[in-house]
């Protein structure tokens, strides 16, 4: 298998890999979103409300705060043996207390752990009139997509098949196929007068070019085995740690079926 990485930034992860089969690449991407665990606020105690918002919303609007997130620091709710799913091994605590007249943000949120802390601290969260006073403790856990999208570290996790684009031959260069592509993978060179590839990775296979060439000589098909992948996260992980954790999971999963499989056959 090989990776070669073509865009990275701190939320976003660009790579195209070689050498893998669809399956394989799809049990990737399914992990990345709904397996890999981050941090999102599962109870809130409302000790004061004044302002406009319900309990509920104010609530719903905190569990969607992107929490920067430490998975070694922490174990799953399901792990823990503690009785109320809220001792430092597998919790952390929030505070908000805030009086109007303002706009609070997630970033009052005051954590009690450094490392877990608002991604953003611009999300609004509720309005404050004159007055009026909001107090109230959270307790974030682990917790997976599968079980709610709020624990979903990925906000793009896609990949589309590496296209294979040739051109015969007997092209005349009637530039249709150029004029067409909504995504300007072709070019015209006018030098050697003939139809040029300048952006393959930028092809959606959309195959307008081939339905406009009336000569049938441009052909548009998948690379097998090659994809390009794109994972964009919400910041509570790196695109590479959503990455790495994903291929972990596959590992130790893959690693249980074969452990099963032997166990099978000695039978
Ligand atoms: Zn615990």
């Amino acid at each position: 298998m090989e990776i070669d990485i073509k865009e990275k930034n701190d939320n976003q992860l660009t790579f195209i890999v070689d050498g893998v089969d669809i399956s394989f690449i799809n049990a990737i991407r399914r992990i990345c979103t709904v397996e890999v665990p981050t941090m999102a606020i599962e109870t809130v105690s409302i000790i004061r409300n004044d302002s406009a918002l319900f309990d509920e919303v104010l609530a719903q609007r905190l569990g969607l705060v992107p929490l920067e997130t430490d998975t070694e620091a922490f174990i799953p709710v399901s792990e823990c043996d503690c009785e109320n799913n809220n001792c430092p091994l597998c919790s952390v605590s929030l505070v908000l207390k805030e009086k109007g007249p303002k706009v609070v943000y997630s970033g009052d949120l005051t954590s009690t752990h450094e490392a877990i802390k608002p991604v953003y601290d611009t999300i609004p969260l509720l309005k404050l009139k004159e007055g009026e006073e909001v107090e109230l403790e959270a307790t974030a856990n682990l917790g997976k997509g599968v079980e709610h999208a709020k624990w979903q570290p990925t906000t793009t996790c896609a990949y589309k098949y590496y296209s294979l684009i040739t051109i015969d031959e007997k092209c005349e260069a009637c530039k249709k196929c150029v004029d067409e592509c909504p995504r300007n993978v072709l070019d015209y060179d006018e030098k050697a007068n003939e139809i040029i590839i300048i952006d393959s990775e930028n092809c959606s296979m959309c195959k307008t070019c081939m339905r406009e060439c009336e000569q049938n000589v441009i052909h548009v098909d998948a690379q097998e085995g090659k994809f390009i992948f794109k994972i964009e996260t919400d910041g509570s992980l790196s695109p590479e740690d959503v990455l790495r954790d994903a291929c972990d999971i596959l590992s130790e999963k893959s690693e249980k079926i074969v452990a099963f499989c032997k166990g099978g056959s000695k039978k």
